[in-house]
């Protein structure tokens, strides 16, 4: 059998739990989806423990498992990653901080945490007078994220991921990093030594001196936190023998994509909120599919207005991504394995990610259907496919594609 291209499209917090509202469905369960339910039909269902039964994924973790990662085995903290998410790919042992631009007074008092949600332009020109910064041998790289966030890479010899945060996450005097381990103690010296320049630098800065003739607040400072050293990965392309690629708005999920080696590409209006190009999103990941042997595309809109709490937009938004799935199924080459599931359940009455299983179909032709033919969580409980973890999704899309290799003789 020629191998086939392998589609994987991650309904980022689509999972949810029964609202009242809803007269005790589920949004999915509330959603007109025509072309989920399709799927569901002629392909096989099942539910999904993303990391273990009960366990609450990030978007992060959750991710590293559906590309077949151990996530107990490679996550090393969300600084690396999102690292990786704004281009900045470390090497195994550079240590990363996400950072806030925020408003400190004199006495290192945070005003604003934020900075007035400052963003870019003026991040980026903030961001290039504190660059080829290095300390006690120890090279300093800071990249502007989204909005007032940014990233700090640390690369040099005898560097450790356990210092304390920078950050105070509340409107009170900044924290001095320490050393949570002995081997710490010149990383902790390096990041204080950093917030402190990064202060000298910014606070007469020219933004930030129009910024106050504005009336807003001047971003003069810099709170690293959530320090993680970049995890030593094998490769996708090594690991798999498979060419792989990423379309995402998020920037985290890029970031955990480019530090697993897939290639992310970058779609015009696919964006990590509501107002995403889903039909965008989908026609670029099946033209993908061309080139490589293995795509993941990520949508985030469920999650978003799971986050507000709004059940009737969550619907919506499951209508729309139902449209996507239309496209999909008229357009895919032939002979496409393709998956969709969900990341994680993000209840509209928790307002966050849980812990319960998310609903998973797999599509591709001549595969045995099971008796479901509906794409909800209840439904899926029944399908074929049992209870999975989500690091074995992947290996049964790689032998549904023809791509495994035999165990024995
Ligand atoms: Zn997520």
């Amino acid at each position: 059998m020629q191998p086939r291209k392998i589609l994987v499209v991650v309904m980022d917090g689509l999972g949810d739990r029964a609202v009242k509202e809803l007269h005790w469905k589920t949004p999915l369960q509330s959603a007109n989806r025509p072309n989920l339910n399709w799927f569901a039909e002629h392909g096989a269902t099942g539910i999904i423990d993303i990391i273990g039964p009960g366990v609450r994924p990030g978007s992060d973790t959750s991710h590293l498992a559906i590309l077949g990662y151990d996530p107990y085995q490679v996550y090393t903290g969300r600084g690396p990653f999102e690292a990786a998410g704004t281009g900045l790919v470390g090497e195994r042992g550079d240590v990363a901080f996400r950072c806030n631009f925020a408003t400190v007074d004199q006495n290192m008092v945070v005003v604003d945490r934020r900075a007035g949600r400052i963003k870019e332009p003026d991040t980026t020109m903030l961001v290039e007078s504190l660059s080829g910064m290095s300390v006690d041998g120890v090279e300093i790289v800071v990249k502007e994220a989204t909005e007032h966030r940014a990233v700090l890479l640390l690369r040099g010899k005898g560097l450790s991921a356990k210092v304390s945060d920078v950050d105070p996450h509340t409107e009170t005097k900044i924290h001095e990093a320490q050393a949570l381990e002995h081997e710490a103690k010149k990383t902790a010296k390096v990041v204080n030594h950093f917030v402190q320049r990064s202060y000298e630098l910014l606070k007469d800065h020219p933004v930030n001196q129009r910024r106050r003739r504005e009336g807003k607040p001047p971003a003069n400072i810099l709170l690293p936190r959530g320090a993680g050293v970049f995890p030593d990965i094998q490769p996708f392309e090594e690991r798999y023998r498979m060419t792989g690629a990423c379309v995402a708005g998020v920037s985290l999920i890029k970031g955990i994509c480019r530090v697993c080696g897939l290639d992310v590409i970058e779609v015009e209006g696919a964006t990590g909120g509501l107002d995403t190009d889903m039909v965008a999103k989908a026609k670029a990941a099946i033209r993908l599919l061309d080139t490589y042997d293995f795509v993941l595309m990520n949508v985030k809109a469920a999650d978003v207005a799971s986050h507000d709490g709004d059940a009737d937009l969550k619907v919506k938004v499951i209508e729309r991504l139902d449209e996507m799935a239309g496209i999909i199924r008229s357009d895919m080459p032939e002979g496409t394995v393709v998956a969709f599931l969900a990341d994680h359940c993000t209840p509209i009455e928790v307002k966050d990610h849980s812990g319960d299983p998310v609903p998973l179909l797999i599509y591709c032709q001549g595969m045995v259907r099971d008796a479901n033919a509906s794409y909800d969580e209840a439904s899926c409980a029944h399908g074929g496919l049992g209870r999975l973890r989500g690091k074995d999704v992947l290996p049964i899309l790689i032998d549904k594609a023809g791509r495994s290799e035999k165990f024995g003789a």
